[in-house]
């Protein structure tokens, strides 16, 4: 649309679809062993663009930047951390400042803790509840399933229920059949915690983000096995039993973790790959592929689909690390 094409997209809601379910947070640092998150410094501003952009054309804001503390779960880390800060890529990322915010001092944080420069948070259900407004107003979204079958090949394009186009893109996130494609299950909770008042996302093992008022976002947990499952007691358990740990003066023994206010809990299915790179690409005439946006989709898919188009319009050349080919 931005580039001035008619655009129709059809969407079928299916349970375990992954963005509605997302944190949305776009993070330039993987935080386990400090290293940039895959070209970080490319993607970030474009999705910063892209969102804001998106703000303005829906007339809300969806693109929150927020400080990001990584609590150091030990000596080591916290020493590793500072030689990180060395380094002349991820180092632009980190810092050792203290974060003064109040809600902090509800946070245990023996090693202290370091900060994250210029990560933000996307409100994705918001977004995606506006495009769909504005999309079904204006009659260009259609919510239902796409099978191969479906698909007419016609002269220069393809039909699709009655509708041409010279581009059909598959987005079909985790429900994709696709090599090198490897879902994996996440589940978050959004959490009542009256008082904390914690204004900036914490990190440690999991993540807790504020939404406002007395509400946090707690996740996410990762499992391979039984995908489709949905919400699971045991992820649940895990989840609270990580925010008891990481909070100080909870009035609750870990076990007692289940008596957190719990507003709601959901479980989708990250689109990842073996590789952990997105799979773009063509996978026959006037056909395409956007997929494999694993556990990043926030801060990869705007520059994914640009990628994408550059290629199908412009005959730009794929970058070999997300071309689909290198599964065929
Ligand atoms: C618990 C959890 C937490 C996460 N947290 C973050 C985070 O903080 N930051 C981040 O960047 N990423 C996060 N992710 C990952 C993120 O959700 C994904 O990278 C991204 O949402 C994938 O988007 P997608 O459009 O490829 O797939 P989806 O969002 O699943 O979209 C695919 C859509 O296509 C529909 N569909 C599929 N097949 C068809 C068909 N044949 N016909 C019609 N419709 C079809 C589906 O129903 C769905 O609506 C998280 C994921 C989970 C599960």
């Amino acid at each position: 649309m931005r580039r001035g094409l008619r655009v129709r997209t059809f969407d079928e809601p299916r349970e375990g679809r992954a963005s509605w379910v997302a944190a949305g947070l776009v993070n330039p640092v993987a935080l386990r062993r400090t290293f940039l998150s895959w070209r970080a410094p490319e993607l970030l501003p474009i999705a910063g663009a892209f969102y804001r952009e998106a703000g303005l054309h829906l007339g809300r804001e969806f693109w929150h930047p927020v400080p990001l503390v990584k609590v150091f779960p030990s000596a080591k880390e916290a020493g590793e951390w500072r030689v990180r800060m060395n380094d002349p890529e991820v180092g632009h990322y980190l810092s050792v400042e203290t974060c003064t915010d109040p809600g902090l001092q509800r946070v245990d944080q023996p090693y202290g803790h370091g900060q994250v420069k210029r990560a933000a948070w996307v409100d994705m259900v918001g977004l995606l509840n506006a495009w769909r407004d504005r999309w079904k107003q204006e009659d260009i979204l259609e919510e239902r399933g796409v099978r191969p079958d479906d698909v007419r090949q016609v002269p220069g394009g393809v039909d699709l229920y009655g509708h041409t186009a010279p581009h059909l893109v598959w987005c079909e996130g985790p429900f994709a059949r696709i090599k090198g494609s490897v879902p994996v299950r996440g589940e978050r909770l959004t959490v009542r915690l009256p008082g904390l008042g914690l204004g900036v996302l914490v990190h440690r093992g999991g993540f807790i983000l504020p939404l406002g008022g007395d509400d946090y976002r707690v996740g996410s947990t990762y499992d391979w096995d039984n995908v489709w499952s949905g919400p699971t007691a045991a992820a649940r358990a895990d989840l609270l039993r990580r925010l008891h740990k990481l909070l100080l003066h909870t009035p609750l023994e870990p076990e007692e973790a289940e008596a957190f206010h719990v507003v709601d809990h959901w479980a989708g299915v990250r689109p990842t790959t073996s590789d952990r790179r997105p799979l773009i690409g063509t996978i026959g005439p006037h056909q395409a592929v956007l997929n494999g946006l694993g556990s990043k989709g926030a801060m990869l898919a705007p520059w994914c689909a640009q990628h994408l188009l550059d290629h199908l319009l412009d005959g730009k050349p794929l970058d070999p690390e997300v071309d689909l080919a290198r599964f065929a």
